[in-house]
C-alpha cells in the first residue's frame, strides 16, 4: 500500500504559474511531491489517564521532512493542503499509516490503545471518507473502537446536515469521534448540542492559565462538568505542569495530553514509552 497510488491525478495543472486558488504552483507541486515521495511522517503524543498516569491513547501528528527546508510543522502546510484538496490524499496516508502503526504495536504484544487521527473539513466532506476509514481498518485488521477521529467544530458546523450523516456512518463503523480544540472557537456549545461526539478535547488555551487564574479555573471546571453531563469523556490538551495536573485530578478530568508527559515523538520513541509502561 503506497501513498503514490493515492496522490496520483490529484494535482490540477494550469497553464499559468499559479493555481485557481492563487497558490504558487511550486508550493503545491512540492506538497504533492511530499505526499507521493515519502517525505511525510508521523509523530505520536501519548494521552494519559489523569487518575492512574497510564497511557490510554496516542495522537498521530503529521510532519513534513522537506528536502531543502527540513522539518516543516503542520501549521505551515495543512492550510495549503486544505485549499488545494491535497488534504484528501494526505489525510488518507495519515489514516493508513496510523492504523498500520497501531496494528504493529498490537502485534508486538503491547496493551491495545486508542489511536487518534486528526481529520480536516475537506476530508470530512468527502462522501467516500467513511469507506476509506472502513478500508483502512480492514487492511490493518484494527478493531474500529481503537480508532478515534478528531475534528474541530468548524469541520462539522460548515454543513451540519452532511456532517451529521458522515458522523452516523462513522459511528455505525464503531469508530470514536472527538471534538478537538474545544473552547477555542465561537460555536462550541452549538456543536456539542447538535453532534454526537464521544469525547471532548479541551483546548490548550483553557488549560494554559490553570490553576492560578480564577476565570480559567471557572471555565475549565464548567467545561469538565458539561462533558460529564453530556456523557462525553473529557481530555485536557497542552498540559505542561504538575499544578495543572493537580487541578485536573481534583476536577475529575479523565485524561490529559501535553509536554508534562511527552512531546510528540518518533514512532521508535513512542514504542519505547509503550514498552516501558507494559513492563
Ligand atoms: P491539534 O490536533 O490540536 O494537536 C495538538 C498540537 O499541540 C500539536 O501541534 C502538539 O504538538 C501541540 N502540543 C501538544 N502538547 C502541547 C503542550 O503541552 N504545549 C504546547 N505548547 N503544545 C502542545 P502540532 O503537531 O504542530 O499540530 C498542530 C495542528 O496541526 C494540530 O492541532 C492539528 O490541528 C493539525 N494537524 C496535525 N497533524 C494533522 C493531520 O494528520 N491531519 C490534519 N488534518 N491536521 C493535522
Ligand atoms: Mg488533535
Ligand atoms: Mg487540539
Ligand atoms: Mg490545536
Amino acid at each position: 500500500y503506497r501513498a503514490k497510488q493515492l496522490g496520483r491525478n490529484t494535482l490540477q495543472h494550469h497553464d499559468g504559474a499559479s493555481t485557481s486558488v492563487g497558490m504558487p504552483l511550486g508550493e503545491q507541486e512540492e506538497l504533492h511531491q511530499a505526499i507521493t515521495g515519502d517525505q511525510l511522517f508521523l509523530e505520536y503524543q501519548p494521552q494519559v489517564d489523569v487518575a492512574t498516569g497510564r497511557i490510554t491513547g496516542i495522537e498521530a501528528l503529521v510532519r513534513w521532512n522537506h528536502p531543502a527546508k527540513g522539518r516543516v510543522p503542520p501549521v505551515n502546510f495543512i492550510p495549503l493542503a486544505e485549499e488545494t484538496g491535497l488534504i484528501v490524499p494526505l489525510g488518507l496516508w495519515v489514516l493508513n499509516e496510523a492504523c498500520r502503526q497501531a496494528r504493529a504495536w498490537q502485534d508486538m504484544g503491547l496493551a491495545p490503545l486508542t489511536i487518534a487521527v486528526n481529520v480536516s473539513a475537506k476530508q470530512f466532506a468527502d462522501p467516500d471518507f467513511a469507506s476509506h476509514v472502513a478500508e483502512a481498518l480492514e487492511r490493518h485488521r484494527l478493531q474500529s473502537h481503537w480508532l478515534e477521529l478528531e475534528v474541530t467544530e468548524s469541520v462539522v458546523m460548515q454543513d451540519a446536515e452532511r456532517a451529521l450523516a458522515m458522523m452516523a456512518s462513522l459511528r455505525a463503523l464503531g469508530v470514536r469521534l472527538s471534538i478537538d480544540d474545544f473552547g477555542s472557537g465561537y460555536s462550541s456549545l452549538a456543536a456539542l448540542k447538535t453532534f454526537p461526539f464521544d469525547r471532548l478535547k479541551m483546548d490548550r488555551s483553557l488549560v494554559e492559565a490553570l490553576p492560578g487564574d480564577k476565570t480559567a479555573v471557572a471555565i475549565a471546571s464548567a467545561v469538565i462538568s458539561l462533558a460529564q453531563t453530556l456523557k462525553l469523556s473529557v481530555l485536557a490538551e497542552g498540559v505542561e505542569t504538575d499544578a495543572q495536573m493537580d487541578f485536573l485530578r481534583q476536577a475529575h478530568c479523565e485524561e490529559a495530553q501535553g509536554y508534562r508527559f511527552s512531546k510528540p515523538v518518533s514512532p521508535e520513541a513512542a514504542t519505547l514509552l509503550l514498552q516501558t509502561q507494559s513492563m
